[in-house]
């Protein structure tokens, strides 16, 4: 194979750590070409889609450099029309998490990142140049590779879940909290973190009741966040409890819940309800891999080196919440992502690449 067929850097992943590598790549003139997934009904379902779990919130609070205040006229300036159409106007609040990932992928596009919407389907990483196949067109080469895939959340594996999936039952508020059957409901939220609380949040937008059902006795969220679940009137916590039914029927998709205590064998409870979210954590996106890199036990990515985004097979490098299952927090991301492409960088340039 010729050289000029070989891809210098290829980054798969389009959450904060995918664009910010490729940024800073672009700029140390690597040419990445940036696998940002595919727009697919399997992706929805699976919170895979391009832009990443950032693209699946609502206003993000604690990004640096994103103060409260009316970006809307610089969102104008700074994105083409044709995807700032697509995104709901700025409400004057934070950034939201669309508007930050497509202002990231367009600085990533200034500097020169080409980008291709498909998923990566399989990798060959046991010789260089490092081979992958996209779900359309040929295989890629490539001389270096940045994982970037992120993470996606996780289902409780229920019968009457997956019955109800897109009918009533969601992993994601934002992305479905707004639809009419919903509206002035008592909705439920299965989960004790941060995600668990800001979908609850959300949803009191929509919903009469959002009720926040935790398996232990205290939250896992944030101070700041438990303490807004507690405040808001319109969010009912149920300490102890598990979700051990959707219940519902073909017509009408979800109608309720029914609940088991989690402290108390035997005791429960049923909740009408028109909604069920789930907010209980999230997988790192590795399948793909097919065990070519070294993985922690729970699937992440295993960087090999003290404070460096190497993995296991020397010139294919990780950043974001594919490596990380202790931060994974948006800006974390974003500095992982940068350090993996100074990491390519000077890897790339030892090999005379
Ligand atoms: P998380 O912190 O891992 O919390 C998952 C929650 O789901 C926990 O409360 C856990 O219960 C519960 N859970 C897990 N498996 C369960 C099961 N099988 N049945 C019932 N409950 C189950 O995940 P996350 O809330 O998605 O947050 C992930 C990371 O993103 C965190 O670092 C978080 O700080 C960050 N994040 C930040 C923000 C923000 O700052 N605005 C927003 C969202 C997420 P236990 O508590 O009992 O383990």
């Amino acid at each position: 194979m010729s050289s000029s067929n070989v891809e210098k850097l290829v980054i798969i992943g389009s959450g904060p750590a995918g664009w910010s590598a490729a940024t800073y790549a672009a700029r140390a003139q690597l040419q990445p070409l940036v696998y940002e997934g595919a727009i697919s009904e399997k992706n929805r379902m699976a919170g895979t889609l391009p832009l990443g779990q950032l693209a699946l919130t609502s206003e993000v609070e604690n990004y640096a450099g994103f103060p409260h205040g009316n970006l809307g006229a610089f969102l104008d300036s700074a994105l083409p029309a044709e995807r700032r159409q697509m995104m709901a106007p700025h409400a004057g609040e934070g950034v939201t998490g669309p508007e930050l990932m497509e202002l990231m992928r367009q600085q990533a596009v200034n500097f020169g990142t080409r980008i291709v919407t498909d998923d990566i389907l399989k990798v060959d990483f046991s010789k260089r140049p490092f081979m992958l196949q996209p779900v359309d067109g040929p295989a890629v080469f490539a001389h270096c590779v940045i994982v970037a895939t992120g993470a996606s959340a996780n289902w409780l594996g229920l019968p009457s879940e997956e019955r109800f999936k897109n009918r009533g039952v969601s992993a994601c508020a934002v992305c479905d909290g707004a639809l009419p059957r919903f509206r002035n409901q008592h909705l439920v939220v299965v989960g004790g973190g941060d995600s668990a609380v800001e979908e609850a949040t959300y949803l009191t937008k929509f919903a009469s009741t959002v009720h926040l059902v935790h398996r232990r006795d205290a939250l896992r969220a944030s101070k700041i966040m438990a303490q807004r679940a507690h405040d808001d009137p319109k969010i009912k916590i149920h300490f102890n409890t598990a979700l051990a039914e959707v219940l519902g029927d073909d017509a009408k998709g979800v109608t309720g819940v029914r609940l088991e205590s989690t402290t108390e064998p035997g005791k429960g409870t049923t909740l009408d309800a028109a909604g069920v979210f789930l907010a209980i954590g999230h997988t790192p996106n590795t399948g793909f891999l097919d065990g070519q890199l070294e993985l922690t036990p729970k699937k992440y990515l295993v960087w090999k080196k003290h404070f460096r985004t190497d993995t296991s097979v020397e010139g294919v490098f990780a950043a974001g919440d594919v490596a990380d299952d202790y931060y994974r927090q948006a800006i974390s991301a974003a500095g992982t992502g940068c350090m993996s492409a100074l990491d390519a960088e000077r890897w790339l340039a030892a090999q005379g690449a």
